[in-house]
């Protein structure tokens, strides 16, 4: 079977949403930063640019026959199915492209872990699995579309599947597990109702995409967008350079994120800023570091330096703020302010490259 690939916008395409954007490229290149939530209303493009982004990244290379898509390179994460074979013959491999799975609203836990057939296991005495969703999105993204309107069992059950990287299902004494590594997405719509804090901070991080007010940029947004619906492949002929080029990008950060130095100062200012703004636990900072890292390596540095930690600082932490009754100001604000307090105020643009500064 060949799939004729749809043409899907371009990453590079899209407008503004630097912070969404800068997100979904961090956790592309380290998916145990643990997911994005983004937050916006209907029609801020949410969908389009995880699709995008899965559609940016190369194919990769899949067991033939495979039910979860294993990487045949991956030995030690191969499915059970994968092991056995490997035993007695070479795996072949195909190309596929990335996967993107969309979680429906109201979808069964069955449908999304997958079924085991539970009579035919006592009856033939074989294992029927029937993998779900969460095999699909093996190795690549799983959307949620509107998070908060999800059952939060299900949420929790994602994001525990999601930071493991494997699924494992149990009925009646019968087990089965399977590798699930993904990168969860979730949209929230504020108007719908919120989320529960303690599921907010376990995604990894957080931001908030709004439609542009700036005149220029929804110009460009509607321009864009219209040019890609009269004809597809032109527009993403056109675009094609500007992909390749981040996804050479993206390609090469993973490939160096284990060799990114971290120093002990970032450490210490990281923690700093975790302890300034009060939030729970280890998770705030080991996000923050990871998200820096994956920044850094994106950007071809050698080491994280404090700047790659202002960037990363809004997305990772402003999900992570309990409520403060004596400070109203929204959590971005918070957030900025403890990274002037702890980090200093930014430079301005161009100031490094001073002579003798
Ligand atoms: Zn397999």
């Amino acid at each position: 079977m060949t799939m004729l690939a749809r043409p899907v916008f371009p990453f590079s395409a899209i407008v503004a949403q630097e912070e969404m954007k800068l997100a979904m490229i961090c956790s592309a290149i380290d998916p145990t930063i643990g997911g994005v939530l983004v937050f916006g209303d209907r029609g801020t493009g949410k969908s389009t640019a995880v699709r995008a982004l899965a559609a940016l990244l190369p194919p990769m290379h899949a067991v033939v026959g495979c039910r979860y898509g294993c990487d045949p390179a991956a030995r030690e994460a191969l499915c059970e199915e994968c092991q056995t074979r490997a035993k007695s013959e070479t795996l072949k491999d195909r190309l596929v492209p990335v996967p993107v799975v969309d979680m429906p609203l109201g979808v069964t836990e069955d449908r999304v872990v997958g079924a085991l057939d539970l009579e035919r296991a006592l009856s033939q005495g074989v294992k029927a699995f029937e993998p779900g969703l969460l095999a699909r999105a093996n190795r690549g993204f799983l959307y949620i579309d509107e998070v908060n309107l999800l059952e939060d069992h299900l949420v929790d059950l994602l994001i525990d599947v999601a930071a493991s990287g494997e699924n494992v299902v149990e009925r009646e004494g019968l087990s089965v597990r399977h590798p699930a590594r993904f990168v969860l997405i979730g949209s929230g719509n504020p108007e719908e109702g919120e989320l529960r804090p303690q599921l907010l901070d376990r995604f990894g991080l957080s931001v908030e995409v709004k439609t542009p007010t700036e005149l220029h940029a929804r110009i460009q947004v509607i321009k864009r967008r219209d040019e890609f619906e009269r004809d597809k492949s032109a527009f993403v002929a056109k675009w094609k350079k500007q992909d390749d080029a981040l996804r050479r990008k993206i390609v090469a950060g993973r490939k160096r994120l284990a060799e990114i130095v971290l120093p002990d100062e970032v450490l210490e200012q990281a923690a700093k800023l975790c302890m300034q703004l009060g939030t729970d636990g280890l998770r705030a900072e080991l996000t923050l570091i990871r998200a820096a890292r994956g920044l850094a390596s994106y950007e071809q540095a050698e080491s994280v330096d404090v700047d790659h930690l202002r960037r990363v600082a809004p997305p990772a932490l402003r999900h992570r703020l309990r409520r403060d009754p004596l400070d109203e100001s929204g959590s971005t604000v918070r957030v900025e302010r403890a990274i002037s307090e702890v980090l200093g105020a930014v430079q301005s643009p161009g100031a490094a490259e001073l002579p003798g500064a």
